[in-house]
């Protein structure tokens, strides 16, 4: 996910009264602990590596899952390094991992969506208040008071929450979601974040058969992007600096593919989209592509450049076109968006690695050598 538009106010919620909280629960019954194996890094520069972490014992509304897959984020990477301090500072030591598929192995008393055996997954958020309007509107991800799955503050045991990469995790059952069981379980973890992420807005902003969508950057977003606008009708076009990624689009779910670099291959395209999923983190022209929107069409981004985006009114103007971000999805949103991938299919194209390798698959990831997603196999973590 793609946290630019985090509030500052987050961090200061940690005694925001919470409708989960059981109802007369003493401080010690949210003080009961016990260790799990995870990998940690303590420092932007140290790496991860092999440590143990206090998990609280399950409270009545709790859900204890043992992880069997985490997906490898690139905002995990960007945490660890410290590399998002103006407006998240990482607090050390830090367990990343937000695409969490797991096997339930305890309920607390209240718990009635799940029982011990079953799957169950926990995308980037952990917790919200649940009384204010965008969580009564199912926007959990809007809340002020909305706890990401690691690097937030953690109201049951103080300091800051614990990500999936980790043996095991405890989450409220609101915040705790279903997996298909005909799914691939290590391809299903990029759904968590990479899935909702890109299926939302393609949700929100209606794309249906028949409505020619653009997908821009095919890495970890953008191939899920392909896929969702595949299983959804739509006609599929990804545009890509690189010609070698071609045959893979395709593969993927694509209709056509444009070489951006290609002033007449994009001059073809103008005016023509309904929208147009921009998945790209590093600076680029987004005027170019808000050119290829017809009347109404919409541009969405869900990558992150760091330098602000020129955008010249007149191209928004002239089509009543919309520019627009978005950022994950909520809780029912992104159980309908798996239950969607179970009925169409849709996993993740993933390289499952070691946990040992973590910290090698974090230096591929910089240089994109990865189809297209990394997911960690946390038995791995059996041997530490
Ligand atoms: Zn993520
Ligand atoms: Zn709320």
């Amino acid at each position: 996910m793609y946290d630019g538009a985090i509030a500052p106010e987050w961090f200061g919620c940690t005694t925001t009264p919470h409708k989960n909280k059981p109802i007369g629960a003493s401080k010690h019954m949210h003080q009961l602990t016990y260790n799990a194996k995870a990998y940690s890094a303590a420092s932007p520069t140290s790496g991860l590596a092999s440590t143990k972490i206090q998990r609280r014992e399950p409270t009545d509304r709790d859900v204890q899952i043992e992880i069997l897959f985490c997906g490898i984020c690139h905002s995990d990477l960007h945490s660890v390094r410290n590399e998002w301090s103006e407006f998240m500072a990482t607090n050390y030591p830090i367990v990343p991992g937000h695409e969490i598929i797991g096997r339930v192995t305890k309920v607390g008393s209240a718990v009635t969506k799940y029982k011990p055996g079953d799957l169950a997954a926990v995308g980037c958020m952990v917790d919200s208040d649940g009384t204010c309007p965008q969580c009564k509107a199912g926007l959990e991800q809007f809340c002020p008071n909305m706890i990401l799955t690691f690097n937030s503050p953690d109201k049951h045991l103080g300091g800051v929450t614990y990500g999936g990469y980790s043996e095991g995790i405890v989450v409220d059952e609101h915040f705790v979601l279903r997996i298909p069981s005909n799914l691939n379980l290590a391809a299903a973890a990029p759904l968590l974040c990479a899935g909702i992420t890109t299926y939302s807005p393609m949700h929100h902003w209606g794309v249906t058969k028949g409505k020619k969508v653009g997908v821009v950057g095919l890495g970890g977003l953008g191939h899920m992007a392909v896929k969702f606008a595949h299983a959804l009708g739509a006609h599929v076009v990804v545009f890509t600096t690189s010609p070698n990624k071609k045959e893979d689009a395709v593969r993927l779910g694509a209709d056509e593919v444009v070489v951006s670099r290609n002033a007449d291959e994009m001059k073809k395209h103008a005016g023509s989209f309904d929208f147009i999923l921009d998945a790209v983190s590093a600076n680029h022209d987004i005027n170019a592509y808000i050119n290829l929107l017809g009347v109404n069409g919409n541009l969405t981004l869900v990558g992150a450049p760091a330098e602000p985006l020129a955008v010249p009114a007149f191209s928004l103007i002239g089509r009543r076109r919309n520019f627009s971000g978005s950022m994950i999805g909520g809780i029912a949103e992104t159980q309908e968006m798996l239950d969607f991938c179970g009925k169409n299919n849709v996993t993740a194209d993933v390289e499952v690695i070691p946990i040992q390798k973590v910290n090698e698959a974090y230096e591929r990831l910089l240089k994109s050598d990865v189809k297209y997603r990394f997911s960690i196999d946390m038995a791995s973590l059996k041997s530490e």
